[in-house]
């Protein structure tokens, strides 16, 4: 099947040699889920059973499950596993290979639309205002971040990603 053939493409290109080989080494101790702020609020994140699969090779499972996506970076898992597996860096690629084949969520092209008009991922609220008053924070400037956010989506190669996606 061609996806397939692509799809193995993906895999060198964006995983590089030892993607899969990096897994080989987990021994399901479950430490990475067992501190992982996504799976305490959700219970069918876990990227102890993302290894897992990829350690089986199921790679097509895991980028078509959306639950991938709530994974928020935090490297806790990267840090605490005993293996030394970069589970967080794993997880990255994971999504890089789902961007290519099945595109990113709408939730996340809407952030990229406002980053790149106002280099914030949400507007600040009045209630957001009002929190940052109540904990004694500073108020937030709108500052003009045109031109840097400008050379940052056109090094990233995020420009083009949002052209195609403003046309849609
Ligand atoms: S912490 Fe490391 S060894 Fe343990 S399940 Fe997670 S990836 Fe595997
Ligand atoms: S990087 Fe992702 S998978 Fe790892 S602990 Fe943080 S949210 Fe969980």
């Amino acid at each position: 099947m061609e996806i397939e053939k692509d799809l193995e493409k993906l895999i060198e290109e964006i995983g590089g040699e030892d993607f899969q080989k990096k897994v080989q080494v987990c021994y399901q101790c479950g430490t990475c889920v067992g501190g992982c702020p996504v799976a305490w609020v959700n219970e069918n994140f876990n990227p102890r059973k993302i290894m897992l699969a990829l350690s089986r090779g199921e790679i097509d499972e895991i980028i078509n499950n959306d639950l991938l996506w709530f994974c928020c970076y935090c490297h806790t898992c990267l840090e605490r596993c005993p293996q030394k597996i970069p589970v967080s860096e794993i997880i990255v690629k994971l999504k890089n290979i789902a961007a290519k084949v099945r595109g990113i969520p709408e939730g996340y092209v809407n952030e990229l639309k406002m980053i790149a008009k106002t280099g914030r991922i949400s507007s600040i609220s009045s209630a957001t205002e009002r929190r940052r008053e109540q904990l004694n924070l500073p108020k937030l400037v709108q500052t003009s971040v045109e031109k840097d956010i400008k050379r940052i989506l056109k090094q990233t190669g995020t420009n083009l990603f949002l052209e195609k996606e403003i046309k849609k």
